[in-house]
């Protein structure tokens, strides 16, 4: 077991210890939010022949240098349907939006430039070659069009449609079962008693779990007994893939979280250089991963997303840039000083605005690690190195929260 480690090395050593996951063949149009698991491409060119990317007339260039000009009507080429006849000299085809470009003409005429008398058109404004959308222009036939690990959205759907692929491959979200420990929790909706507060914990981890493309599994929090904690893990470990707690990993005689993994489960790491959130651990029991998260509320929330949230996306082999995320690094300039901490990374809570072309952060006030307004109230976390306070006007590593 290692103690006392970087956010990196946390993620590192966890990642050792992948999440598992299983993909299945989904209708296209069930897909919406799921997760490609292979890269997508595409079964035919785009587009499949010349097409018309305005309603008007197909005609020859040169016949319209000059205009006004007449040219004799000769057919109509409409979306869906090839033409068989040819544009030639002094002719014009009527023309729809999608339509096939017949053969023999080389440039479009817009409808608005137009006026029809008999079998006759006035050609009255410029023939465009650019107005034909040509054969293959937008995607080769095999050309990769979407990657492996990317969140389908709707852009991503269509294009997935469009290429001809009415099943693809998706991970089925992997299940994490959330726990919450301590003896002071009580679900809200049931009257507190002295001492007593309501959970609030495994609320925020349903969501991060989902938002990172999992599927959460909640568990009634366990009071601060070992065997209560012991007979839920092993459940869990059966029902789940892997396994969040919250509470009970710090030095505390109650902290039992920590005490059955160092007894009885497989601890790898505990303690991660970063304030705040600093006692968490994981490790494996009954072979299932297993995050011990801090009880304090901004913390369980800080440590999913910088290292639980980097696990799951290294496990699942996301797209780093268009895979489910949290955050978005960026570096942003401080409009007031950013206290750092001797000996961890700091993530204080700040707020991220536009202002001036920059990327600025107003830092929150109240940033203790119970004090959940923070988290509410602001939209990014301070990434301060160890031993680095941010100054006013200094430019700083932050995450950038959406
Ligand atoms: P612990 O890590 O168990 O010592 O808890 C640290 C602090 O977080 C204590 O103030 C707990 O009451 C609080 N806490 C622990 N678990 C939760 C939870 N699930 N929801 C809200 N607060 C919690
Ligand atoms: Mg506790």
């Amino acid at each position: 077991m290692e103690v006392g480690v970087s956010i990196e090395r946390a993620i590192e050593i966890a990642s050792l210890y992948p999440l598992n996951y299983s993909i299945e063949n989904i209708s296209i149009k069930e897909a919406h939010n799921r997760i490609l698991s292979v890269p997508l491409e595409s079964n035919i060119e785009d587009p499949l022949f010349d097409n018309s990317a305005m309603d008007g007339w197909a005609v020859i260039e040169s016949d319209c240098i000059e205009t006004p000009v007449n040219l004799k009507i000769i057919g109509t080429s409409q979306a869906g349907f090839n033409p068989e006849f040819v544009v030639t000299k002094g002719h014009a085809s009527r023309i729809m939006t999608g339509a096939p470009i017949p053969q023999g003409a080389d440039s479009i005429v817009m409808i608005e430039d137009s006026e029809t008398i008999g079998d006759e058109v006035i050609i009255k404004g410029p023939a465009r070659p650019n107005y034909i959308r040509k054969k293959g222009e937008n995607i080769q036939k095999n050309e990769r069009c979407l990657n492996s690990g990317i969140l389908l959205k709707p852009p991503q759907l269509a294009i997935a449609s469009m290429m001809g692929f009415s099943q693809i491959p998706v991970i089925i979200p992997p299940q994490i079962a959330i726990i919450g420990t301590g003896d002071e929790l009580v679900e809200p909706g049931n009257k507190l008693k002295p001492g007593q507060i309501y959970e609030s914990n495994t609320k925020a981890l349903i969501g991060l779990i989902n938002e990172m493309g999992c599927k959460a599994k909640l568990y009634s929090f366990v009071s601060d007994d070992l065997d209560k904690l012991r007979e839920t893990f092993n459940l869990a470990s059966r029902e789940c893939d892997a396994i969040i707690t919250s509470g009970g990993v710090s030095m505390g005689e109650w902290d039992l979280v920590r005490k059955l993994m160092e007894n009885e489960g497989d601890t790898k790491f505990w303690k991660i250089q970063i304030k705040p959130g600093g006692p968490p651990l994981f490790g494996l029991w009954n072979d299932i991963p297993l995050f011990g998260l801090p009880g304090n509320p901004v913390s369980s929330q800080v440590v999913f997303m910088t290292i639980v949230s980097q696990w799951i996306s290294n496990s699942c082999n996301y797209d780093d840039i268009d895979g489910p995320k949290l955050f978005e690094k960026i570096r942003v300039k401080l409009l007031s000083k950013a206290k750092g901490s001797f000996n961890k990374v700091t993530c204080r809570r700040i707020n991220i605005l536009f202002k001036e072309n920059t990327l600025v952060a107003n830092v929150l006030n109240n940033q203790g690690s119970g004090n959940l307004r923070s988290m509410v109230d602001s939209n990014g976390l301070t990434l301060l190195p160890i031993g680095v306070d941010g100054e006013k006007g200094d430019f700083i590593d932050a995450l950038w929260i959406r």
